[in-house]
């Protein structure tokens, strides 16, 4: 089976390296699938799970938006954060999803600041989805 070389790294080094057989995330444009061979592409990601393949199992990262980079003989993925869903403390995003859910409710008070809210929202929701492999 054909692999490709897989880097996703963040700003405080990187998460994970190897060669696999197929990497799927969440683009801002939809979903991507990519293939040993695939044409060079940027683009930029949602808050979503990064799937790949290799050997029969699928490996789940969640990572923080970010770019996908696709040249012909790797792909990296470069996110603000990034998780294995194996290293996902879940009472943590369990934690900031309650948070976030009582900031987004609290629309009376007017300094919250709601696009962080629901980014870190988004953020928590991500992190439970990935660590059930559901992303
Ligand atoms: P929290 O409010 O729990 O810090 P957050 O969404 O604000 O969540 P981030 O700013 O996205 O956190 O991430 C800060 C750092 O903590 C990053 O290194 C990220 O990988 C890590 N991190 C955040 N949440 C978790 C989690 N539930 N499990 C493991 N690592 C996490």
């Amino acid at each position: 089976m054909k692999t490709i070389k897989v880097s996703v790294v963040t700003p405080d080094g990187p998460v994970y390296e190897s060669d696999v057989e197929m990497v799927s995330t969440k683009a801002q444009s939809g979903d991507l699938g990519i293939l040993p061979g695939h044409i060079p592409l940027v683009a930029p990601l949602v808050i979503g799970g990064v799937r790949l393949k290799k050997d029969g199992k699928t490996e789940h990262i969640a990572v923080s938006g970010g770019f996908l980079e696709v040249r012909p003989d790797q792909v990296t993925v470069l996110a603000q954060t990034a998780e294995l869903a194996s290293n996902i403390n879940v009472e943590r995003a369990q934690r900031a999803r309650e948070r976030a859910e009582q900031r987004l409710q609290g629309q009376q008070q007017e300094h919250i600041d709601f696009k962080r809210a629901e980014l870190a929202l988004q953020r928590a929701i991500n992190r439970l989805a990935v660590s059930e492999g559901k992303r």
